[in-house]
C-alpha cells in the first residue's frame, strides 16, 4: 500500500436549514448563487448525514468530534475542558477544568459586578498571570485569560474531581461555596474554595485593579468558576489514524476540541471566527497544511451566526461567500486529495438555534463516482449515492477513499 491520499474536511458551521417562508420555503442553501460548491457536487459523491444520530440537535463541540470520528458519548466531558483547551490550556486526562468570569466583589464577598466593568484584554492578561501557578496543596492551579472578562482553570493534580458546585453564584449574590457533588469530591471543592478566596486576596491590592479603580472603573477582584468538566481519556488522532493532522478554526471552542484529539491548531491572521471571517485566508492556510499534514479540517462559523441572528440573506450570503472559497479549493487542492463538504449540524433560521435535522454532505476525489447530484444542499445531496450516514461514518469512509484503509480478513 502506499502512502495514501490526503483528506480535508471543511465544515461549514450550522449550514444546514429547514424550508424558509421569507424564502418561497426554500432553504438559503437551494436559494445562493454557488457554483463552486455545486462543482462538488456534480464531481463528488452525496448523502446526508446525522451528525450525532437522528433527531439530536448537536453543540459545535460533541458534532466536531463525532466528525473526527470520536463517539461523543465516550469522550464528550461537558464544555470546560474544551474551551480551556480553546484558550490554550490543554490537560492530560483526570485534569479538571472550569469556566470562569472575573468578577467584582466587595469586601463582604457579594458581587457587584458579573463581568468586572466589562474588562478585557491586556488588563485580564496581567491578572491571569498574578493567579497562574497557585499552589492548592497537592494540586496546581492553571489560568488561562479568554475572551472579555472570561477566563479558564485548570486544576492538575491527583484525585481531582468534576463534580463539584460552581462558586460563581450566576447572580449579583454572595460568592457560593463550590459543594461536593459525589463524596470523592470533597478536596477538589476545597480546593475550588481556597483558589477562589485566594484570588482575591491577590487580585484586589493589583497593580492593574488599583489603576483600574484610579480610572473610575470596577477592579477585577476575584476569579469565578463553574461548569467543571474533567479532560477525557482521548486516543490522540495521529495514532488513532496514523495520519498527521491540523486543524484550522477561528472559533476558540473548535480549536479547543482540535487540541483535545491531538491535531495542530492554526493561528491564522484571516481567521477569525467571526462573520467578518476573510475566507480566502482561511482557504489559504487549509491549503497550505495540505502541503505538510495528511489530514486538515477547517471550520467556517459565519452561516451558523446568520441563523442564529434569523437572517437568511446574510445567511445566503455567507453561502455565496463560502462559494469564493470553494473555488480556491477547488483551484488549489492537489490532486488526489479527498475533500468532504460537511456541516456540523442544522441551524434553521426560523428556529434561531441547533436543530437535529441531517446535514448535506458531499465527498470529492478525482476517481470517486458521480451519482447525478448537481447541487450542493439539503434536498438534493439526501438523492445521493452515499445514503444517510451518521457522523462517526464519516472519517472511516474518507480514510478508506484516500486508500488508508485497512482490510478486514484475508
Ligand atoms: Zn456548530
Ligand atoms: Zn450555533
Amino acid at each position: 500500500m502506499d502512502d495514501g491520499k490526503k483528506i480535508l474536511v471543511i465544515i461549514m458551521d450550522g449550514l444546514g436549514d429547514r424550508a424558509v417562508r421569507s424564502l418561497g420555503y426554500r432553504t438559503p442553501l437551494q436559494c445562493a448563487n454557488k457554483p463552486n460548491l455545486d462543482w462538488f457536487a456534480v464531481n463528488g459523491t452525496s448523502g446526508i448525514m446525522d451528525v450525532i444520530s437522528p433527531g439530536v440537535r448537536p453543540g459545535s463541540d460533541t458534532s466536531h468530534l463525532a466528525l473526527l470520528g470520536y463517539d461523543p458519548y465516550q469522550v464528550y466531558t461537558g464544555r470546560g475542558p474544551f474551551e480551556a483547551a480553546g484558550v490554550g490550556l490543554v490537560g492530560k486526562a483526570g485534569d479538571v477544568a472550569f469556566r470562569c468570569n472575573f468578577a467584582t466583589v466587595d469586601d463582604g464577598m457579594n458581587v457587584i459586578d458579573r463581568r468586572a466593568g466589562r474588562i478585557k484584554e491586556p488588563d485580564t492578561t496581567e491578572l491571569a498571570k498574578a493567579l497562574d501557578g497557585m499552589r492548592l496543596g497537592d494540586i496546581t492551579a492553571v489560568v488561562k485569560e479568554a475572551t472579555e472578562h472570561r477566563a479558564a482553570l485548570m486544576l492538575q493534580g491527583s484525585g481531582l474531581s468534576p463534580y463539584v458546585s460552581d462558586a460563581d453564584p450566576h447572580a449579583l449574590a454572595t460568592v457560593s461555596r463550590s459543594e461536593p457533588l459525589r463524596p470523592n469530591a470533597a478536596a477538589t471543592a476545597e480546593a475550588v474554595n481556597e483558589f477562589v478566596h485566594r484570588s482575591y486576596e491577590v487580585l484586589k491590592d493589583h497593580p492593574v485593579n488599583r489603576r483600574r479603580i484610579a480610572e473610575g472603573k470596577q477592579p477585577a477582584n476575584i476569579l469565578l468558576p463553574r461548569g467543571a468538566g474533567v479532560f477525557p481519556d482521548i486516543q490522540p488522532f495521529e495514532s488513532k489514524y496514523g495520519m498527521s493532522a491540523s486543524g484550522v478554526a477561528g472559533v476558540s471552542l473548535i480549536r479547543g476540541i482540535c487540541r483535545v484529539c491531538g491535531l495542530e491548531v492554526i493561528e491564522d491572521a484571516g481567521c477569525t471566527g467571526g462573520t467578518d471571517t476573510d475566507m480566502n485566508a482561511k482557504a489559504c492556510a487549509a491549503l497550505r497544511e495540505l502541503e505538510r499534514k495528511d489530514f486538515v479540517l477547517m471550520n467556517v462559523k459565519a452561516t451558523d451566526i446568520n441563523s442564529h441572528d434569523g437572517d437568511p440573506r446574510s445567511k445566503i450570503e455567507s453561502i455565496e461567500r463560502l462559494d469564493a472559497m470553494a473555488k480556491a479549493i477547488r483551484e488549489g487542492i492537489p490532486s488526489g486529495t479527498v475533500v468532504a463538504l460537511a456541516a456540523d449540524h442544522c441551524t434553521p433560521v426560523e428556529k434561531g438555534d441547533h436543530s437535529g435535522d441531517p446535514v448535506p454532505l458531499t465527498i470529492y476525489v478525482e476517481n470517486g463516482i458521480k451519482d447525478g447530484v448537481a447541487s450542493y444542499d439539503e434536498v438534493s445531496c439526501a438523492r445521493g449515492a452515499l445514503g444517510r450516514i451518521r457522523g462517526v461514518d464519516l472519517m472511516p469512509i474518507l480514510i478508506d477513499k484516500a486508500d488508508r484503509s485497512e482490510k478486514f480478513g484475508a
